[in-house]
């Protein structure tokens, strides 16, 4: 993995705590309105990271056409080349992984919210109570003890507890998914986990 695509990952996490962030401590309007701004600031960033890569794509070629040729290097034909590539570039950001990512967690806290504010006053919340924990696995597969950091493994959907699954690799790199009947037979790899963030923000509010 490139350092660039690290960090660009790292923003992403950032992004997504921030997102449970605003749903453990706002509420109403003032929600609606933190998430908005919350959206649109993922989805200028996912614009900048694509701008950036066909800006790599465009010097590239450039430097490529400049280099086959004996010509001497004409330093403003060649920024002219660039400004006028650089201004058709207008990524289309509307299925870029990391924001349909952002936009499904959200999507999913606020179903929690919607919930939560439901089943309230209703009798029969135990039962839903039940319903959720039987679905929701909220178990450490390492320890056995209820997850507080949950991190997903994008390799199969399973999810362990950050520090759990970190002190086992630590021990043994060569760590495969623990749980019974996974399909996935590769080696847990760090760079293949994820935050999963709305897992977290159930645990905390003690939804699951
Ligand atoms: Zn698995």
């Amino acid at each position: 993995m490139s350092s660039l695509q690290k960090l660009s990952d790292q923003v992403q996490e950032t992004f997504s705590k921030s997102a449970a962030n605003i749903f453990l401590y706002y509420d109403g309007e003032e929600q609606n309105k933190v998430i908005e701004e919350m959206k649109d600031i993922v989805e200028k960033n996912c614009f900048v990271n694509a701008k950036l890569t066909k800006a790599n794509e465009v010097i590239e070629r450039i430097t490529e056409l400049h280099s086959s040729d004996d010509n001497i290097l004409k330093f403003k034909d060649i920024l002219e080349e660039y400004k006028t590539e650089m201004v058709k570039i207008d990524p289309d950001v509307s299925r870029d992984i990391n924001l349909v990512e952002f936009n499904r967690q959200v999507k999913d806290l606020l179903k929690d919210t919607e919930n939560a504010s439901d089943a309230q006053p209703l009798g029969d919340s135990d039962d839903d109570l039940q319903f959720t924990q039987d679905t929701v696995n909220v178990i450490d597969p390492f320890t056995k003890k209820r997850m507080t950091d949950p991190m997903k493994n994008k390799t199969c959907g399973h999810v362990y507890d950050r520090k759990s699954v970190n002190a086992m690799l630590k021990v043994n790199p060569r760590t495969r998914c623990p749980v019974v009947g996974c399909a996935h037979k590769e080696y847990i790899s760090i760079n293949n986990l994820e935050s999963d963030i709305v897992l977290k923000t159930r645990l905390l509010k003690k939804t699951v």
